[in-house]
């Protein structure tokens, strides 16, 4: 059984009305890890509600954050609002309602091409609705036994001091401290470094609990039944280990089903990126949906278990990953695979979220559709291009639909990460600055008169460029002569099926230009 299947059903049989709960906080640019526990949180959505269970995802933000530090892709005049909530400092570009909103939604939008099934739920309006007065209650009340609980959980010193709930100080907007002495329900005395001391409501926007007590509490307000988290809060002593004790003997509840996740590492050619500094990432999370197709950025993050790393591969890696998806799914509908595909296949069928095609797709080589892209302006550009080597006169909307999501990503990929050597752009005449001797243009004089008579297909193109070659110029001299007049370079894409999607007429003025 797919590792998604095994938690679904463990999730289904413990839990009346399952509740998956995932989260982020916006506080920078979102890195493509986030995308992990977003689609893992959706696969087990959609498995536990393949078994008939009534199911619901949310999506949480945690808007109302501080901002930790003034990030090297933040302008300067940030560092006044650091030790601020998110969701009350100025969005960096104007057109956002705030910092949080401005880093939040550009990914939301990309997320729900992923078909991620989720409920959004902002932090910071869960505080303005009171939501978490009675854990904040509860947590003060029993701040000994919560500070004996972090002391037994973490192996750090009790901290006699220790302050599980920041006031917001309404004077200068940044979290202050508390005196707990004189707390009486809903006011809580605060004194803060800029000079001012009042008190606040905890039933209002007015303060905010610390990540280990605020994770426990959210698990009570929803009654989350299970969550994927970084491995970072798995870790022995970490903020799950304290939370599991906080919601049982504090707030008498019981802790998510845990699904810890590895971290994804970037790649580009086999080699690990290191991480951009000035921008956060080499590569977003918004840029991996951009250039990866939502299926197969499902099935990569479906396909391992969550405790094992993966690698995005964001150089022809890219094309390996399309490659492998499409590969599967032949497999899943011809039923033919072999024991170590299985949970390849399984990650397939997941991937869908519960939305199997019933047939075939079609499928056109994601390497091909890289080189048609560069032949064309537009879709249909490519269309036309696709008709010359295939039957395109079946494909279904969901296929010609699945080709345009593919085609806007590989030209997303072109344009911002594909290596040099995948990139090319066909000339509009012979290129000025090549030169040509007269044995190649021998070559292109006896190729065309062999072009104007055979079928035109790569097979029967292959046939006549290695003919023509034969006494002349050679197969490598060939090609090299071929890609020379055509791209400009020395080599580019598999030359036969490169010409069969060309235009005969085309391809027979070129080399009739090139042979004078
Ligand atoms: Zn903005
Ligand atoms: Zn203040």
């Amino acid at each position: 059984m797919h590792w998604a299947d095994v938690i679904a059903q463990e999730v289904a049989d413990t839990c009346e009305h399952p509740l998956i709960a995932t989260g982020i906080s916006p506080t920078g640019i979102i890195h493509v890890g986030s995308l992990r526990e977003a689609i893992t949180g959706e696969s087990i959505r959609s498995a536990v509600a393949s078994k008939g269970k009534d199911v619901r995802l949310i999506y949480l933000i945690d808007s109302f954050d501080p901002l930790r530090k003034r990030y090297e892709f933040l302008p300067e005049e940030y560092e006044k609002y650091v030790g601020m909530p998110i969701c009350m400092i100025p969005c960096p570009c104007g057109k956002h309602d705030n910092y949080a909103h401005h880093f939040i939604q550009p990914f939301l939008d990309a997320v729900d091409s992923l078909e991620v099934h989720c409920e959004i739920v902002w932090t910071h309006e869960l505080y303005a609705k009171g939501e978490f007065a009675k854990w904040i209650d509860m947590t003060i009340n029993k701040r000994q036994e919560v500070i004996q609980i972090l002391h037994e959980v973490t192996g750090k010193d009790a901290d006699p001091n220790f302050s599980p709930y920041d006031p917001l100080c309404p004077d200068c907007g940044r979290f202050c401290k508390a005196n707990y002495d004189t707390y009486e329900f809903p006011n809580l005395e605060y004194s803060c470094k800029c000079g001012s001391h009042g008190k606040i409501d905890i039933r209002k926007m007015e303060g905010k609990l610390k990540w280990r007590l605020e994770w426990p509490a959210k698990w009570m307000i929803f009654g989350t039944s299970a969550e994927p988290f970084g491995k970072d809060h798995a870790a022995a002593g970490g903020s799950y280990d304290s939370g599991k004790r906080i919601v049982s003997e504090i707030f008498g509840g019981k802790a998510p089903y845990p699904i810890p996740y590895e971290f994804v590492q970037l790649k580009s050619g086999g080699q690990i990126v290191q991480m951009h500094k000035s921008l956060g990432s080499a590569v977003t999370g918004l840029d991996a949906i951009n250039m990866t197709p939502p299926e197969v950025l499902n099935y990569l993050f479906l396909r391992s278990q969550p405790n094992r790393a993966i690698d995005y591969d964001y150089g022809m890696g890219l094309l390996d990953m399309a490659d492998e998806y499409d590969r599967m799914e032949r497999a899943y509908f011809s039923n033919e695979f072999t024991e170590a595909e299985e949970n390849n296949v399984a990650a397939y069928v997941i991937a869908q979220h519960n939305h199997v095609p019933e047939q075939l797709p079609l499928q056109i080589s994601y390497r091909h559709l890289v080189n048609v892209v560069q032949m064309t302006k537009d879709f249909d550009g490519v269309m036309q291009v696709l008709g010359r080597t295939e039957d395109m006169s079946k494909a279904t909307d969901f296929d010609i639909k699945r080709l345009q999501v593919r085609v806007d990503c590989i030209r997303f990929w072109l344009a911002n990460f594909a290596p040099e050597n995948v990139k090319f752009s066909i000339q509009e005449a012979v290129p000025a600055n090549i030169e040509l001797s007269a044995d190649e243009k021998a070559y292109f004089k006896a190729l065309a008169a062999l072009f104007k008579d055979i079928e035109w297909n790569a097979e029967q193109i292959n046939a006549a460029v290695t003919d023509a070659a034969k006494d002349g110029i050679g197969n490598k001299g060939a090609f090299k002569a071929m890609y020379k007049i055509l791209i400009g370079k020395n080599m580019g894409p598999r030359l036969s099926p490169f010409l069969a999607s060309m235009d005969r007429q085309f391809v027979l003025d070129r080399l009739e230009q090139a042979a004078q």
